[in-house]
């Protein structure tokens, strides 16, 4: 089941299970502002939706503008059609940093704050502090359509995209490592720690991977999707490469960009699979103070 707003037109005023699905996805993404990292509602709310109909209040309308400003939309408050459209589109589940808040660049504190919100359980530091990382390919896609070489192949492609902007040296373990790269279904454990990881994911379509900014060290990439490794346009096909550069990105403590041309943009596209400028600098900026 994609859990996913669809229906065009929806505003404020409006009632029914359509906008329970609404906010639902606006605060798994992060746009019905914060909560404190201890209180765990958050993560309750992302992962079930109750058969209520919620009504479309002031909240809501504010939640889709930051989601709508933050994709550079028109910021309408109402579910038009390019907002669906972008909805609907396969992405990254790691929460959409807010770079304003109530029209102020949030400063570190309040990221570190949302980083200890995505990973609760985990001390909190947006970078490593080393740059010989070891890394471990858990488990394989169960689909089909592409080799377990071919997946050794799009982990390391990833890491070297990286690596080649950053000193980082990468060894591969066949044990838990510093970065674990794991596919997982639904409902799913952290693979360290044996705690429940706070997104599920909701089968094909949605989301198709999360991360987790340091020092946690995990990638999930849903194993319902369709994994590939060529970057065809097939809508049902997931790019792995493209996914391993993105999610390598969170790994090493890089956030979502508002760019549709980033490669940390938060939607996933088949054949982006080399960093952009904006994430260079960024990569840079983070590991050379
Ligand atoms: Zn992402
Ligand atoms: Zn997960």
């Amino acid at each position: 089941m994609i859990i996913v707003p669809s229906q065009v037109g929806l505003k404020s005023g409006d009632s029914g299970f359509e906008v329970t699905i609404l906010k639902h996805f606006l605060m798994q993404y992060g746009y019905l502002g914060y909560t404190d990292s201890t209180n765990d509602q958050k993560h309750q709310g992302a992962r079930s939706i109750d058969l209520q109909h919620e009504t479309f209040n002031e909240l809501i309308e504010t939640g889709v503008k930051q989601y709508q400003e933050f994709n550079q939309l028109n910021t309408t408050g109402v579910l038009d059609k390019d907002t669906v459209r972008l909805m609907l589109q396969p992405r990254c589940g790691v929460i959409d940093i807010q770079a304003k808040k109530e029209g102020k660049v949030m400063d570190e504190k309040e990221e570190m704050t949302l980083a200890a919100r995505i990973a609760p359980n985990i001390a909190s530091v947006s970078k490593w502090n080393k740059f010989n990382l070891t890394y471990s390919i858990r488990n394989y896609t169960t689909g089909i359509d592409i080799s377990q070489e071919s997946q050794d192949m799009a982990i390391a492609y990833g890491l070297e995209q990286w690596a080649n902007v950053v000193p980082f040296e990468f060894t591969r373990l066949d044990q838990p490592a510093d970065l674990n790269f794991i596919f997982c279904r639904l409902r799913h454990n952290y693979h360290r720690g044996n705690t429940t990881c706070p997104t599920d994911f909701t089968g094909v379509g949605g989301q198709v991977a999360h991360a987790f900014f340091p020092l946690s060290g995990e990638a999930h990439f849903d194993d319902d999707e369709t994994w590939v490794d060529t970057p065809d346009e097939s809508q049902f096909n997931r790019d792995l490469y493209a996914a391993a550069v993105h999610e390598i990105g969170h790994l090493l403590g890089l956030n979502h960009s508002q760019s549709p041309d980033s490669i940390m943009y938060a939607t996933h596209q088949n054949g982006k699979r080399t960093l952009t400028e904006d994430a260079i600098s960024d990569i840079k900026n983070l590991y050379s103070s």
